[in-house]
This record gives structure tokens, sequence and C-alpha cells, in this order.
């Protein structure tokens, strides 16, 4: 089904088994706030860099697992079967970084980071740009052979993970002044300051707080790529990114439909399993086929990208799948829950967990809203032929 190769099989059950491995973890970890303990949370990355899912989006030339973007999308599917983000430990680095890492980044971060030995994180976010990340306020500014960042970050996921941050500033002189561009700041660091940590719907082990960064010194090869290069690279990650919040939010929906299927089927209710009762029946059906419709754009546009589609085009089509996909799933999970009835309320049943931990899919990446007027103005521009 879906055309899959040989390879591309092999990889999505390796990745399928390891899933299946992080399952029984998941009521542990959401008791526990999203934590398993130290030495079980080391155990599944180890077994990651053991099965060859971690940095499956890198190039064999930096040690990656080369893999297409439809054997990319394959793996976070499967990521996204697991609640409380315990399948994160499939990680991808930014695919955009080995392009332009200069010699110093190559070695201290990039290198590190696809062995498995070190994470990043992403300080773009501001109080006052989100959706609109041409508002960021943050600067940096030219001091010799350095830079200093000044800026206040929000939602700077996995910070307590991570040795190092991306971070996005607006030039405050120079010849590209006023231009986006992105420095590497090693975590910690002096002037890196944690402002307060607060709670999400969703429990999980990566916080995402509040950090300033204050009189932040960095030599100027922590610049990435060029002085005016900030925007290219969000956009590039935006492009991947949404492509693999679709692919993930897939794996939820597939495990949402079939624990809510097998509920369906046991539960009796009247005298007659719940499955037999039609309005249930119809939002199982509806399920399924809404899965089966946001699967097969996103392999079709993973497959688009890897036999090279114009990039201008693929940004619509991310956008298109990571809205479908990611609304889809929210859908599938309200469906469960209501499925579940009283049980799907309770925070050891997955239903619960996945509707409080997709709502986010909505909101990240651009919102849906956001990705409607990506798509409309795509249409506009390029016509309905372009798209689909
Ligand atoms: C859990 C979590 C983790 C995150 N992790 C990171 C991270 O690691 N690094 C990072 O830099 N950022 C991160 N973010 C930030 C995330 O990318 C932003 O929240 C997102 O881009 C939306 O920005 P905003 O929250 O400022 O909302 P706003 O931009 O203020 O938008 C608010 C609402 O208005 C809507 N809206 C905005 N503009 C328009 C428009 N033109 N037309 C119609 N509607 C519009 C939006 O869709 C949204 O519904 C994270 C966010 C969350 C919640």
């Amino acid at each position: 089904m879906y055309g899959l190769s040989p390879a591309d099989l092999e990889l999505q059950a390796r990745a399928r088994g390891f899933a299946d491995e992080l399952i029984p973890h998941e009521v542990l970890a959401e008791s526990n706030g999203g934590r398993l303990p130290e030495p079980l949370a080391k155990a599944h990355h180890e077994r990651v860099l053991e099965l060859g899912l971690w940095a499956t989006n890198m190039p064999t030339s930096v040690g990656g697992g080369g893999c297409t973007t439809l054997q990319q999308v394959l793996v976070q599917e499967q990521a996204g079967r697991v609640t409380n983000a315990l399948g994160w430990c499939m990680h991808t680095p930014p695919a955009w970084w080995p392009a332009v890492a200069n010699d110093l980044q190559r070695e201290r971060w990039l290198l590190p980071t696809v062995r498995g030995d070190l994470q990043e994180c992403y300080a773009i976010t501001e109080e006052h740009a989100g959706s609109d990340v041409s508002a960021i306020r943050a600067t940096a500014r030219r001091d010799g052979d350095s830079f200093v960042l000044d800026g206040e970050k929000w939602h700077v996921t996995s910070f307590n993970e991570a040795g190092y941050a991306f971070f996005q500033a607006v030039l405050a002189d120079g010849p590209h002044q006023g231009s986006q561009a992105l420095f590497v700041v090693d975590l910690p660091s002096p002037g890196v300051r944690v402002v307060r940590t607060p709670s999400y719907s969703h429990t999980i082990a990566h916080e995402h707080p509040v950090v300033a960064f204050e009189g932040v010194r960095v030599p100027a090869d922590h610049l990435v790529g060029g002085e005016a290069d900030g925007m290219t690279f969000v956009y590039e990650w935006f492009r991947f990114e949404r492509l693999m919040v679709a692919a993930r939010c897939l794996g939820a929906a597939e495990r949402l439909i079939q624990a809510a299927t097998a509920f369906a089927t046991e539960r009796i209710v009247q005298g007659r399993p719940l499955i037999a009762q039609q309005l249930v029946a119809a939002m199982l059906a509806d399920s399924a086929t809404e899965l089966f419709a946001a699967r097969s754009m996103t392999y079709e546009t993973a497959r688009s990208i890897d036999e090279g589609m114009d990039t201008k085009l693929l940004h619509g089509r991310c956008s298109m799948v990571k809205l479908y996909a990611s609304e889809m799933a929210s859908r599938v999970a309200d469906r469960a829950v209501q499925i579940f009835g009283g049980r799907g309320y309770m925070r050891d049943n997955v239903a619960e967990r996945f509707y409080r931990e997709l709502r986010v899919e909505r909101i990240w990446e651009g919102a849906s809203e956001l990705q409607r007027l990506i798509v409309a103005d795509q249409l506009g521009k390029r016509g309905l032929s372009a798209l689909v």
C-alpha cells in the first residue's frame, strides 16, 4: 500500500517496533510531570541511536541517516503514535545546517548533534512576534570580532535538554542593518537566564521557558550562514517541520482510531457493542476516512520533495498538509474521547492525553489561520492545478 519500497517498509517497521517499546511508559510519564526515571530515558536514547532512528534527516556525509523525505515521514509517523513526547527521542536536527555550517559550527555543534551527544533548541518567538516572525525585536550588535545579543524569547522548547540555542535577531548595525540573522549560543552562557517556566496543556519532559538573552557576547563565527540569511532558515525549517507535524498527527490518529475501535467493539451498551450503534460507527468511519486522506497527501508531498519539486510550490503543499493533518487529528481525538465516554476523560486513557497534546499542532509551526492564508495566497498566485 502507498507504494512503499522494501527499504521504506523495513525502516517503518523498525520505528514502529521502537514506538511500541515506548508506549507502555506513557502513564508513568503522565503521572510524573512528563519525566521518566533518568536511567530509562537514557536507555531510550541509546536504543534510538542503536536502531538508527536519530537524525534520520541528516546526510550521511555528516553521519546522519541520509533518509529520503518519505522515510523521515514514516519514522515521525511512528513517533507520533506515542504520547507525552516520548517519541521525540527520534530527533531530527535542522536539515539546512550541514550546507552552511562553518568549520567551528560543524565540529563543535553539528557533528556532536548528529552523533546524539548534543541537542539544540530554537529561540525565535517573542512576546510580540509569533506568527509574524518579521516583528522580532531581539538585536545583534557587531562589536569587533563578536556580536552582542539581546532579547527575550518565548516558548523555547527543550531549553532544559539543550546544549545550545539558535537565536534569531535583527542586525542593529552594519551593511545588513534591519535584516534577520541566526546565531548559535552555547548553553549555559553568561547573560542567558530563564525568566520563568510556564506549565502547558501537555505533560512532557521538555520545558518551554521564557528566556532572556542579556548582552550575550558570541564570536562572529557563531553566525549561521550570511548576515541576512535568518529568514531563509526559518522558511526552510517551516517546510520541513510542517510536514513532520503532519506525519506525527497521522501516527496519533492511527493509534486513536485503533484504540477507539477496540473499545467500541468490546463495550456493550443496551445489549449491543458500541460499534453497532450507528452514531458511534459514523465517528469511527469519518476518522478512518480522514486519516486515509491525510496520509495520502502527506506521503505524496514527501515524494514531491524527494523528486525535487519547486520550493515555492512546496511551501503551499506543506501548509495544506500541516493544516489538514493537524485538524484531522484533533477531530479524531475529540471523537475518541466521546467514544470512550467517562473513561476518555481520565488521564491514563490515550484519548485524553492526545486530546490535550494534539491541540498545539494547530498552533505551532504556523497556526491554522496562517496556513490557510499561505494556501490562499498560493492559489491566487499559481492557480489550483499547481497546488492540487
Ligand atoms: C508548546 C509550544 C512550543 C513552542 N516552541 C517554540 C520554540 O521552540 N521556538 C520558538 O521560537 N517558538 C516556539 N513556539 C511558538 C509558536 O511557534 C507560536 O506560538 C506560534 O507561531 C503562534 O504565535 P503566537 O503564539 O505569538 O500567536 P499570534 O501570532 O499572536 O497569533 C494569535 C492568534 O491569531 C491568529 N493570527 C495571527 N495572525 C493572523 C492573521 N494574519 N490572520 C488571521 N489570524 C491570525 C493566529 O493564528 C493565532 O490563532 C511554541 C509554542 C508553543 C505553544
